[in-house]
């Protein structure tokens, strides 16, 4: 299994969007004939995927042994469930006064899951949700979301705007890692595929398919198009709306605090600022509105790498997609839902070297500054 090699191929669905799949080596020339017989379009992104797996490897293990021996935690390196928890219990210990860790509940396998709440006081303050790795193998997510907290702890501290005034008026809940068992399964070493694990990791109907894509799972237009119900498909949506607990303890959680304005949630890849819908082609309500802000926190986004996204709702940029969070928080009232697919457009894909964390994770905060701040400003 472990010399196998995988390509990763880019083909264009009938609406021009890119879809990228993996291919084993061994169903190279089966797969090109039957895309070239079909007249699908298709290019090779990652010519040899293991190469990569491989270095993520090494490079983890690496700085695993550096941080033991340094006693110090490295936002350039990806880290598994247990160091971002112990790092998490490390930043509230040192910010006692504005951070808290609140048990949301648990897991299909019993993983507790944790949300981090920033807050200088108040009651049921007006809130902000920001969540990620809802998708496990979007580990740029998780690592973007581990300097995150760490930014918004430091940038209170030192008084740096705009946090201070945003934490003034609101609190900011944030959950590192959405989809704790699916991320756990993700560092499986012994088959690289698991690598590539997305959904959640419960039972279903079919005893040899895992898992629901956590993110076709919500009471939004469930079961429409844009999920499948096959329980063996990536995007299986599930037996029923909000049927998987990790859903279950987000929607819980934020139904009793019942005062979020903004939910935003983090994914990779395509570099894309997501509003809703994503179950249906027209317009919000508040699509001006939504498109506007979007587009300036792109731009915010943009002036500190010249990383380009692209601005759109979900059913315009990525496809139909029903059953999604952001469509979700929008029908439930919050106004200011957005959704990011961070680095890259497809070079690494899922694998984004850990070189560029750092990066990646400061231009996603000027996005994310800009939009608190703008929903502080704008109480509805
Ligand atoms: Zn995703």
């Amino acid at each position: 299994m472990c010399s196998m090699t995988w390509k990763s191929f880019r083909l264009w669905n009938m609406y021009y969007q890119p879809v990228d799949i993996r291919v084993p080596h061994s169903s190279l020339y089966a797969l090109k004939d039957f895309l070239k017989k079909n007249n699908i379009p298709f290019t090779v992104i990652i010519n040899n995927v293991q190469e990569h797996l491989v270095r993520e490897r090494e490079e983890m293990v690496r700085n695993a042994k550096m941080e033991s021996k340094t006693k110090s935690f490295n936002f350039a390196a990806y880290h598994d469930l247990e160091t971002i928890y112990n790092f998490m219990d490390t930043l509230v210990a040192n910010h006692s006064k504005l951070i808290s860790k609140v048990n949301i509940g648990s897991t299909y396998e019993n993983r507790p899951m944790y949300v981090l709440k920033f807050s200088t006081g108040g009651e049921q303050r007006p809130a902000i949700w920001i969540d990620a790795g809802i998708h496990a193998r979007e580990w740029i997510s998780h690592a973007t979301a581990v300097w995150l907290a760490d930014r918004i702890a430091k940038d209170f501290k030192e008084n740096r705007a705009h946090v201070p005034s945003i934490l003034s008026q609101m609190d900011i809940y944030l959950m590192i890692v959405a989809n704790p068992d699916g991320y756990v399964f993700t560092h499986i070493s012994s088959s690289p595929l698991s690598r590539f694990w997305c959904k959640s990791r419960s039972a279903t109907s079919n005893p040899k398919c895992h898992g629901v894509d956590l993110n076709r799972n919500w009471d939004a237009e469930f079961g429409g198009p844009g999920a499948s119900d096959d329980p063996c498909a990536e995007d299986y949506r599930g037996p029923s709306a909000q049927s998987e607990i990790e859903v279950k303890n987000i929607v819980k959680f934020i139904m009793s605090h019942g005062n979020f304005k903004s939910f935003m949630t983090l994914h990779s890849y395509m570099q894309l600022l997501m509003y809703p819908y994503g179950y249906i082609g027209i317009d919000a309500p508040d699509w001006p509105e939504l498109h506007d802000v979007a587009t300036k926190a792109s731009k915010a986004l943009n002036s500190w790498h010249g990383t380009v996204y692209k601005v759109g709702s979900i059913f315009h940029t990525i496809d139909q997609a029903s059953g999604t969070s952001v469509d979700w928080a929008y029908l439930r009232g919050i106004k200011y839902s957005f959704a990011f697919a961070l680095r890259d457009t497809g070079e690494y894909g899922f694998l984004l070297p850990a070189d560029q964390i750092v990066s990646t994770a400061r231009e996603t905060w000027f996005a994310l500054r800009y939009i608190m701040k703008y929903v502080c400003d704008h109480p509805y």
